[in-house]
């Protein structure tokens, strides 16, 4: 069967978009967790809640997308990623220095989704598709911003844990 340009495109839009569903969906699993454990950030705290927020909608986004190809996401990698997820979560609790590794993590994460997300928009932008132009270059926003407020908020979550650290030690300056 003849593929055209155009058809590879949306192809691969298409697999890509159910890719970056199921990234959204082990951000959640891996935000969660996190958010719930926070007793001394609480700014990492109310950050992390307003992303969660975030990346509901930025679900929903993509699910408008592949409803318009007449798609819809796929559920198994959905679950096979959010299991990944919930594992990371898991693997930095039992360290002292939970908040730094969570940090370190999550600004990593957040720098794979800004990738995935530019990703798209090329093929969104090559495909002529542009009401996924649209969509994606919002949820690309709120990853660059979250990536940004990672960045910035580093230094003072460093020197918070080192305090904690320094009245308590390690099993003091939990999360
Ligand atoms: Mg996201
Ligand atoms: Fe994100």
């Amino acid at each position: 069967m003849a593929t055209t340009a155009t058809d590879a495109r949306r192809d691969l839009l298409i697999t890509g978009l159910r890719n970056i569903h199921a990234v959204e969906k082990q951000a959640l699993s891996i935000m969660t967790p996190q958010v719930e454990r926070i007793e001394h950030y609480p700014e990492v705290a109310e950050r992390l809640r307003a992303h969660i927020e975030e990346t509901h909608g930025q679900i929903a986004r993509l699910d408008e997308i592949l409803a318009g190809f007449q798609e819809s996401h796929s559920t198994l990698k959905d679950a096979a990623l959010s299991m990944s997820g919930g594992m990371a979560a898991i693997t930095h609790s039992v360290a002292g220095d939970e908040i730094l590794k969570n940090s370190f993590a999550n600004y990593a994460f957040e720098h794979f989704e800004i990738a995935a997300y530019k990703s798209l928009l090329t093929l969104a932008d090559d495909g002529g598709f542009s009401s996924a132009t649209t969509l994606l270059s919002q949820s690309l926003g709120e990853e660059e911003r979250m990536a940004a407020w990672i960045d910035d908020a580093l230094p003072t979550i460093t020197r918070r844990y080192a305090t904690l650290y320094a009245e308590g030690g390690s099993s003091a300056a939990k999360v």
